[in-house]
């Protein structure tokens, strides 16, 4: 589009430029013929009046000429020589008074001869005493030349006064053609000059307003696209989008679909972000390539598209959506890498003609679920989701709140050696109030400041704030931390641990860290790495809550844990089937003993779990038997008793 203005406007330029060049042409023609008229006359005037002064000073006994019109013979030669001097071929003698004398074919008039005849001219210039110039085309004439002057020359005594009159007849042709050839010469040249003058700075000028245009276009495109994929922005959709909900058609369904790359950053760091941006754009012509005529696509930002769909069912709406999710997940190779990636969708079926953004929203919270449940799927939109979903943006407000404002607290549980019941230390339980002062349980909020990318930094101050209240704990009691899968993701986790430790000035050796099965399906040289450089510290690791996950025991040995700490729910299995409970249980501890690892129950309540679990070799008791977790303030007692039974 924008390459046919460009060339209409070159044709415009071009057209109009050769129209100015014709005239600029006729100009130069009639301006060259007239100054060559011109410098021809004044040529020939300068040429007359030479000539007429050298025939005069040649010229013996002028005034007695003048006065009888008869030639003498030396008169006669030098007329007969006047002719091959100069263009002039012929010439006329004239008195003061305006009367011919002399013709130069040498023929005298003679005192009574035509002495009466004036002629015009020379009577004019008898009055002037300038010199009179007519130029004549002589090519119809008899022995004349193409171009001629005549040339009337007045003759003057040394007061000023008029002795005679000279005619000359300076044949011009020649300097006529030098002329013309100079003139047009120069013409052209200057033509060329007023074009490259002129007519260079038009072209310049006209391709910068094309420039200009294309720019406006270009402008105007990327304000209505993404640049990268040429799919819409999110505001011209939202644009598109609102006609079509306010004139839906009854048989039809529209369907306002978000779409999103399942971690996307993990391609962008694994394989680079051109290949990132590659796969960007295979996402989008993926979408946009199962779309029907009526269907429009953006790019909302990032690894986010937008569809609206018009289907005659939902049915059909989730299966084209499904075909989108499976169509990307098909690898490609961007950048000479294999990359297959994954979408998770949300669907807002468009119910009655309401507010586009509220319909984006709609789609953007079933996307959000789809996330939440694992990824790689497509959920529909429900009204409970937006229940849901605000409760959860409350409670991402919360915790980003909590971080900034120092909002976040530590309460502490007392773990106790089972045979001694002594208190050996605590394990520090991150404590966070709502805008009412309740609790939120970490269950509730933890997996929320991890989706939301937070959890390192509160990590980082849990070990800090856990290991700052230890140290005045007295030796050798230590403090237990939790730390969430993500902390092992980066590579500054054990930076943090140390750090922690020397600020604290806690030893290594009253640390204890505890992580939950889930870590060992990550990526396990790199949490093997982490947890060795960990144990380097002197830090003991403690596997929590084990029994409710995936893991197995020999991955434990491999990883050389220190303790497990076997979960509340076989604990309280041996209220529900003691003699199996009791079985597993075994099990575990004595396996534990085998790999060296210390045991902890968690969740102890009654006197009689305790005995049943001592019964068992269990080393570390923990439970609201024993102390529910508490402020470091409030545990003094504990601390006081220091290794006496609690
Ligand atoms: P956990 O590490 O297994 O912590 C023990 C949980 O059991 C704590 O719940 C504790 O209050 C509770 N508990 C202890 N004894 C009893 C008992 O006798 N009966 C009952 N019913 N519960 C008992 P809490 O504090 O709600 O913490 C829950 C989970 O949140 C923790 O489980 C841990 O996985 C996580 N968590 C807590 N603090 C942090 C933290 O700083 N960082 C990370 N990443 N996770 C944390
Ligand atoms: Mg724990
Ligand atoms: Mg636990």
């Amino acid at each position: 589009m924008f390459a046919r203005h460009v060339r209409f406007n070159l044709a415009n330029f071009i057209a109009a430029a050769v129209i100015g060049m014709c005239v600029l042409a006729a100009s130069v023609v009639v301006g060259v013929n007239f100054a060559v008229d011109h410098a021809v006359s004044v040529d020939a005037r300068a040429r007359a009046e030479d000539w007429a002064t050298y025939f005069v000073s040649t010229l013996p006994d002028l005034d007695r000429l003048l006065a009888t019109g008869q030639l003498d013979d030396r008169q006669s030669a030098v007329v007969a020589t006047a002719t091959k001097v100069g263009n002039v071929f012929r010439f006329k003698l004239y008195n003061a008074a305006g009367s011919a004398i002399l013709e130069s074919d040498t023929k005298a008039f003679g005192k009574d001869q035509d002495s009466d005849h004036v002629d015009e001219e020379a009577s004019e210039v008898v009055s002037t005493r300038q010199s009179l110039v007519s130029l004549n085309d002589g090519s119809n004439e008899r022995n004349m030349p193409a171009l001629y002057a005549e040339a009337y020359v007045p003759v003057l005594n040394a007061d000023g006064s008029l002795r005679a009159i000279v005619e000359a007849y300076v044949d011009q042709t020649k300097t006529a053609v030098l002329f013309k050839t100079s003139f047009e010469t120069l013409a052209i040249g200057l033509g060329l000059g007023i074009a490259i003058a002129f007519g260079a700075p038009a072209l310049a000028f006209l391709l910068r307003t094309n420039q200009a245009r294309e720019v406006k276009h270009r402008i105007e495109f990327l304000a209505r696209h993404d640049p990268m994929t040429s799919l819409l922005n999110r505001t011209s959709f939202a644009e598109m989008l609102a006609p079509r909900m306010s004139k839906r058609n009854e048989h039809a369904q529209l369907a306002v679909v978000f779409l999103d790359v399942d971690d996307f950053k993990t391609i962008n760091d694994s394989y680079g972000r051109d290949a990132g941006d590659e796969f960007l754009k295979h996402v989008a012509r993926t979408i946009a390539g199962l779309c029907l005529d009526g269907d429009f696509v953006a790019r909302a930002g990032g690894d986010q598209f937008i569809v609206a769909l018009t289907r005659s069912s939902q049915l059909e709406v989730t299966a084209t959506v499904e075909a989108m999710i499976a169509a990307v997940r098909e690898p490609i190779t961007a950048r000479g890498h294999r990359i297959s990636g994954r979408l998770s969708a949300g669907v807002y079926l468009v119910q009655s003609a309401g507010d586009v953004e509220d319909a984006l929203h709609q789609a953007d919270l079933a996307l959000y679920q789809a996330k939440i449940d694992g990824k790689n799927t497509v959920r529909l939109f429900s009204v409970e989701m937006e229940v849901r979903m605000r409760e959860r943006r409350v409670l991402e407000q919360l915790i980003r709140d909590a971080l900034t404002l120092g909002k976040f607290e530590l309460h502490y549980q007392p773990l106790l050696d089972v045979d001694s019941k002594t208190c050996k230390g605590f394990e520090a339980l991150l404590r966070l109030k709502d805008k009412n002062g309740a609790y939120v349980p970490p269950p509730t909020f933890i997996p929320i400041a991890e989706a939301i990318g937070l959890i390192d930094q509160i990590g980082r101050w849990a070990l800090q704030e856990a290991t700052r209240t230890a140290v005045l704990w007295p030796d050798p009691m230590f403090v237990s931390v939790n730390l969430s899968v993500r902390q092992f993701a980066g590579d500054h986790l054990v930076g943090d641990v140390e750090n922690a430790l020397k600020a604290s000035g806690l030893p290594g050796h009253r640390l204890e860290l505890e992580v939950t099965e889930s870590l060992l399906m990550e990526n396990t040289q790199s949490v093997a790495t982490q947890l060795k450089a960990l144990k380097g510290l002197g830090v003991s690791i403690a596997m929590d809550d084990f029994g409710t996950g995936y893991s197995s025991l020999s991955y434990l040995w491999q990883f050389g844990f220190d303790k497990l700490k076997i979960d509340r729910s076989f604990i309280m299995a041996l209220d529900v089937d003691e003699k199996k409970a009791l079985e597993i249980l075994d099990t575990i501890i004595v396996l534990a003993h085998r790999l060296e690892m210390k045991v902890t129950a968690e969740g102890i309540e009654t006197e009689k779990q305790a005995t049943i679990l001592a019964g068992l070799n269990c080393d570390q008791f923990q439970g609201y038997l024993y102390g529910k977790a508490a402020p470091a303030e409030n545990i003094a007692p504990m601390l006081l008793r220091k290794s006496e039974p609690v």
